[in-house]
């Protein structure tokens, strides 16, 4: 099948990509045989790789048996088995699992539960749910409305309600310790002072990405944050949202990444890994006091048609296991290390990348134009759209998020499948540092 001349789909890619014909494992060919190495598995997302047959087996087994079934007319086993063994991952006390069928519906959906929560237990003036800046939390009005990023939300502001949001803990570029205590003390305060502020009775939730995903550019929280937050909410009676869209699922070489903490929250949301690309599929996984003061109060006001469907969830069962089976996390905190230690390698030959971050194998680097300042490399030179493009050429495809306004680099997430191996770091390795020595050449003429 030849593509058609004009394209009738509209996303917002400045180009043409090539054509997908197959994946397999950590590469993807095109329909012209050129292999790509996946270094960010789509958008953090085919977490176990592509094409795997034990997935595929499962899913065409319930193919066999039906591809639907709405949730209110019939329980089906997938989505019986797949909620059970979310809520044995999940942390003590969340054992309801809501389904949906990606990150901005899972997202959507806390907001809901919780504000139905607050309603029910007598406190329905918590209305507002506070949020980081930078993040990203759904591209839905709900979810948009908690996204700390000007470029996107801009436009629909007026359509939506100012939500209040702190900074997201960036020591890198304040010159803070990130081991050290006081820098996660700090920037936890500013919760603490956001919530006086606005009056704590209005204070309905908090959302945060444990680790962050395409916002911050893999930005692990300094020592103490965590557990800092965890405590401010319990004080002030605000829900705790742990946004693990991106972040859960194992990437970071835990199921969920808040587990490097040890810290729980009152609902977690998890989509992309999930189902790792096999099928849409979210969840959202709330402590069963919660569940149970909206349930006793009448019910949740609340649902997608597609949600739980059994080919989905037959998809995501099969890939918890697969995760479980083939000791996937654990691969991803090995081979994480050791892809961080190679990009911190770059960074002494490079002088344009100025930050190397992240957890597992979710790491990301950030291009400036000088360390010191962190400023972004000048914007005509047009470097960000060159290196994705370079890398391309070079048969490796990486995750990039222009960063607006100036106060950081660009920073580009490299997140490649959990079942890489030292092999596949050194093929990374190798495509970004002649993408890299490319790009120099490219913008020094
Ligand atoms: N939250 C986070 C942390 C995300 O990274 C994303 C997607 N990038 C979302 C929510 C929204 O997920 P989706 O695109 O599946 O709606």
């Amino acid at each position: 099948m030849s593509r058609p001349e004009t394209s009738h789909l509209f996303y917002q890619t400045r180009q043409r990509r090539p054509v997908l014909d197959q994946a397999r494992g950590v590469y993807m060919w095109d329909v012209d045989g050129k292999r790509y190495l996946d270094g960010s598995s789509g958008a953090m997302v085919c977490n176990i790789g592509h094409s795997n047959p034990r997935v595929l087996e499962a899913m065409r087994k319930q193919m066999d048996k039906s591809t639907f079934g709405y949730r209110l007319h019939f329980e089906t086993e997938p989505a019986e088995h797949l909620a059970a063994k979310t809520a044995s991952l999940a942390p003590e006390g969340l054992d309801k699992v809501f389904f949906v069928s990606g990150g901005s519906e899972a997202v959507e959906s806390a907001i809901k539960l919780a504000r139905q929560n607050a309603v029910a237990i007598g406190e329905a003036q918590r209305t507002k749910v506070i949020s980081r800046e930078p993040s990203y939390h759904g591209c839905t009005l709900g979810a948009l409305a908690l996204t700390g990023y000007a470029p996107l939300t801009a436009p629909f502001e007026p359509m939506m309600r100012p939500m209040p949001k702190i900074p997201a803990p960036r020591a890198y570029l304040d010159g803070l310790d990130p081991e050290d205590e006081a820098t996660g003390h700090h920037y936890a305060d500013m919760l603490e002072e956001r919530i006086l502020a606005e009056g704590p009775e209005t204070i309905l939730a908090f959302i945060v990405e444990p680790v962050g995903g395409a916002s911050t550019g893999a930005l692990v929280p300094p020592r103490g944050y965590m557990k800092r937050i965890r405590e401010i909410c319990s004080r002030y009676g605000v829900l705790l949202i742990h946004d693990e869209v991106m972040s859960g699922g194992g990437r970071t070489g835990k199921f969920f990444a808040a587990e490097h903490w040890d810290v729980d929250p009152d609902i977690l949301v998890i989509s992309k890994g999930f189902a790792a690309g096999y099928a849409p599929l979210g969840a959202m996984v709330a402590h069963r006091d919660i569940v149970a003061n909206v349930l006793d109060a009448g019910g949740f006001l609340h649902g997608f048609t597609y949600a739980g469907n059994p080919l989905a969830c037959a998809a995501g069962l099969a890939v918890l296991e697969e995760i479980e089976r083939e000791n996937l996390c654990a691969n991803a905190a090995a081979t994480g290390t050791l892809l961080k230690g190679e990009l911190t390698k770059l960074m002494e030959r490079y002088s344009i990348i100025g930050d190397v971050r992240g957890e597992g194998l979710l790491l990301a680097f950030e291009l400036v134009d000088d360390r010191t300042t962190m400023r972004p490399l000048p914007r005509e030179l047009n470097a960000f759209n060159h290196l994705v493009d370079i890398a391309y050429d070079n048969g490796l495809i990486i995750y990039s998020r222009r960063t607006r306004g100036g106060y950081c680099g660009d920073h580009f997430l490299i997140a490649p499948p959990m079942i890489s191996t030292s092999g596949h770091v050194a093929e990374i390795i190798d495509g970004l540092d002649i993408s890299l020595r490319q790009l120099l050449d490219r913008i020094s003429q």
